[in-house]
């Protein structure tokens, strides 16, 4: 990319002018269907977000940021394979400053399995210890002989069959700070929520925050990982930190807000499913769950993170989740068909192989 380009970008800061650089960097025309994955968008000084796409063939699964320090290039989650490669050609055609650092917000594999990629390009992954011992949980190929999520991925992925997990080196139990004195980036363990690993990137002076899967603008949450329970509380700590501009894991870029959208949802889940299906063995319990769904999807906060019957839904696996940990009992398959939407939606997060939650 010229200076003059570069400078101009730099100066407008547009989408438009990041595709022409990002197409200019691979030497040839806009790709089709570019017009989506374009969506860099500069948020402030030196901060970038760009929008994912939760489908199976989509090369950016989850959400990512960047942050362009004085002397290196900190990515917020590594994406799948292609995702990481994406990234990678557009900060590029940003700046020469090394990817010195990758933050794997969780486990999950649109989050995760692009660190290789990073590492191929002079970056380190970066994490809570917690996504270690998720990793160590679910990776089963790669610390043991059993395939595990991974190859199970890599049956629908193809940028997955050309590289390899790398789990993040660079460790931290509660905080790790990067801070060069203009630009400061509190990477922080909130607690137990989509996982037992998540952390956000935090930053004070522009309030702010990268929240992973902890919290999405969407019905894509996935809770076979994670409490519920629990994560109503962890959601509570991530309020108390004050953003303004919220970054989530998947979904539109947002507001405050939508942190307590997310936490309304699940609190209104459980307390639907306590009311409604706590009381009933399982076989009946079962049959209360579109119930339930028109109950949430007439609440005008919450009716977007509720999915809709299809092959993408996601809300009988939520349904059942909290069915068990408030009764301790054993919803057991919600259908075939449920079962199969799922999986599908597992999938699209690199959870395809997660046992039945
Ligand atoms: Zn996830």
């Amino acid at each position: 990319m010229c200076e003059v380009s570069r400078r101009k970008f730099l100066a407008g800061g547009t989408a438009l002018l990041a595709l022409a650089a990002e197409a200019e960097l691979l030497g040839g025309p806009v790709p089709a269907g570019a017009a989506e994955a374009a969506a860099a968008e500069l948020i402030a000084p030196d901060i970038y977000f760009h929008e994912g796409n939760v489908s199976d063939d989509a090369d950016a699964v989850c959400n990512n940021g960047w942050i362009m320090f004085e002397d290196y290039v900190l990515v917020i989650d590594a994406n799948f394979p292609a995702g990481a490669r994406l990234m990678i050609s557009k900060i590029r055609a940003l700046t020469d400053k090394p990817i010195r650092f990758a933050f794997d917000t969780h486990h999950h594999g649109d989050h995760a399995y692009g660190n290789q990629v990073f590492v191929e390009n002079g970056g380190v992954p970066v994490a809570h210890t917690g996504v270690i011992e998720e990793m160590r949980r679910y990776e089963t190929g790669y610390y043991d002989s059993k395939p595990g999520r991974w190859e199970d991925s890599a049956k629908n992925r193809a940028d997955l069959k050309t590289t390899k997990l790398k789990p993040p080196s660079v460790l931290f139990p509660q905080e790790l700070i990067f801070d060069d004195g203009k630009h400061r980036v509190e990477l922080i363990h909130l607690g137990l929520a989509h996982t037992h690993g998540d952390a956000v990137a935090w930053l004070p002076k522009e309030k702010i925050l990268f929240t992973g899967d902890i919290c999405v603008n969407g019905p894509y949450n996935y809770v076979g990982d994670g409490d519920v329970g629990q994560w109503i509380g962890t959601l509570d700590r991530t309020k108390q930190l004050g953003a303004q501009i919220v970054c989530t894991g998947h979904g539109a870029r947002s507001v405050a807000s939508v942190l307590d959208d997310q936490q309304a949802f699940f609190k209104a889940l459980r307390e639907q499913v306590g009311a409604v299906m706590a009381p009933k063995p399982p076989e009946e319990a079962k049959t209360q769950v579109e119930l339930i769904r028109a109950t949430l999807k007439g609440n005008a906060q919450i009716a977007r993170f509720v999915g809709t019957p299809g092959a993408e839904d996601s809300f009988p696996p939520q349904v059942q989740k909290v069915y068990e940990e408030l009764t301790g009992k054993s919803l057991a398959a919600l259908g075939h068909e449920r079962q199969l939407a799922r999986q599908a939606h597992a999938r699209s997060h690199g959870c395809a192989s997660a046992s039945p939650a």
